[in-house]
């Protein structure tokens, strides 16, 4: 597949001159033979930059996630998942026969962690309708036309057709350029994150060694079937908005009881994000926001799409009960410094309904 680098870089309409910290990505079959060739050329004959090489013999051979271009890795602080500033390779080298060949769970897995782009998504649209936070349309639809090219691509995963691994490949090569181009994870990342990451501190859960795009993909599933909830009873006209939302510092303090963690998610969440959308545009934004919901497939199509990939997609799966569900969706917002509709829904009357 081809990939060049002008594609992502440049000026903008979104007003943003966008640049890459990667110079090149080849996704093809065969790449690894490539190796010596590429190697003796500039800039990659010298021992200065990092090169990301998807052989056999490691776990970044499968299309399992999504940060190998990422310039932040997730790593765990105090039991706390956080973004630490990370380099990105200048040079990536897939090749699809090695991705396809990988073990499908894996695979399933990096369907779940794209899948996620969905909500991600969405809470970028609704965040910025609401408070006018930055957007980029051409990353939008880049993303959407990469969920677009894996639902297609699904049958052929399960078939072990290459062009199939190459779509699925592309589109999580895409979600880290993404990022490169934004500086931040928002185009990657929304409640279906905060949901992952969340389980991955393990505070109201067991340990868990389900994949990260597992959890991406049960967060997606959650995620979904709340905010299609909470659009039936917006569309009804019929709720009431609180004037504001302070930040939960008793739910905070009972959930993490790690001092040194609760005074890092404390930090996290001040200001309180919830301050910059009032609830009078909330009203005045509601078909708006209901349109953008009615965007994210259904939580019956996900299941669908993750299952034709052979993931996983409830809490059961994941050896979580049920009724963590409430809890999840209640706190999980908390742990990063991003708005999502998720938390934007505590304004509504309606949310302990929509969240069970
Ligand atoms: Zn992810
Ligand atoms: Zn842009």
């Amino acid at each position: 597949m081809k990939i060049s680098i002008e594609d992502f870089t440049g000026e903008c309409s979104c007003g943003q001159t966008h640049e890459l910290a990667v110079n090149d990505v080849i996704l093809e079959e065969g790449a690894l033979q490539k190796i010596p060739q590429i190697l003796k050329q500039e800039p990659y004959d010298a021992y200065h930059h990092l090169a990301m090489v998807c052989d056999g013999h490691r776990y970044e051979a499968a299309a399992s996630v999504d940060g190998y271009v990422s310039t932040v890795a997730a790593m765990s602080w105090y039991g706390f998942k956080r973004s630490m500033i990370a380099k990105s390779p200048i040079l990536v080298i897939a090749d699809s026969r090695v991705i396809a060949e990988a073990p499908m769970r894996l695979t399933a897995s990096g369907v779940g962690d794209l899948l996620g782009k969905n909500t991600a998504l969405a809470d970028w649209k609704i965040t910025h309708i609401l408070n006018g936070e930055h957007i980029c349309r051409r990353i939008c639809d880049m993303e959407y036309e990469a969920l677009n090219n894996l639902k297609k691509s699904l049958p052929g995963l399960v078939n072990g057709e290459i062009a199939a691994y190459e779509e699925l490949m592309y589109g999580l090569l895409l979600s880290g350029l993404a990022m490169q181009m934004t500086g931040h994870s928002r185009p990657a990342s929304g409640a279906e994150h905060h949901m992952a990451h969340f389980w991955e501190m393990a505070v109201i859960n067991e340990e868990t060694e389900a994949y990260h795009g597992e959890k991406v993909g049960v967060g997606l599933m959650l995620a979904a079937s709340i905010y299609h909830a909470a659009a039936e009873r917006m569309k009804t006209g019929n709720f009431h908005l609180k004037k504001s939302v302070p930040v939960e510092t008793e739910l905070i303090e009972t959930t993490f009881r790690n001092p040194e963690l609760c005074r890092r998610i404390k930090e996290t969440n001040e200001p309180n994000l919830l301050d910059t959308i009032s609830p009078d545009v909330l009203r005045k934004k509601n078909d708006e926001i209901i349109r953008l919901i009615e965007e994210i497939p259904t939580p019956e199509e996900i299941r669908s799409l993750l299952r034709t990939a052979g993931g996983v997609c409830t809490l059961e799966e994941l050896g979580f009960p049920p009724e963590m569900k409430a809890d999840t969706a209640r706190t999980a917002p908390y742990i990063r410094d991003r708005i999502t509709f998720l938390r934007i829904l505590k304004y509504y009357d309606f949310y302990e309904d929509v969240i069970r």
